[in-house]
């Protein structure tokens, strides 16, 4: 039993990582790994954290600019 309570707090751990950064504009279409990334730079309104699965629910697919 405490094994999988180990495994579950790796996952919500590892699940950080999978942060992205987006920009709170309607017209924002993609999200970013990187805050500095030059697709973010444009952006006019506010920068803001969130997940991938997050982003994506929103309609919104990786920007172009990352590596
Ligand atoms: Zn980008």
């Amino acid at each position: 039993m405490k094994l999988i309570f180990i495994f579950l707090l790796l996952c919500s751990f590892s699940g950080a990582d999978g942060n992205v950064f987006i920009c709170d504009s309607p017209n924002a279409t993609a999200y970013h790994y990187k805050r500095d990334c030059r697709g973010l730079n444009n952006c006019k309104h506010e920068v803001k954290k969130t997940t991938v699965a997050e982003a994506e629910k929103i309609g919104l697919k990786l920007c172009g600019w990352e590596d």
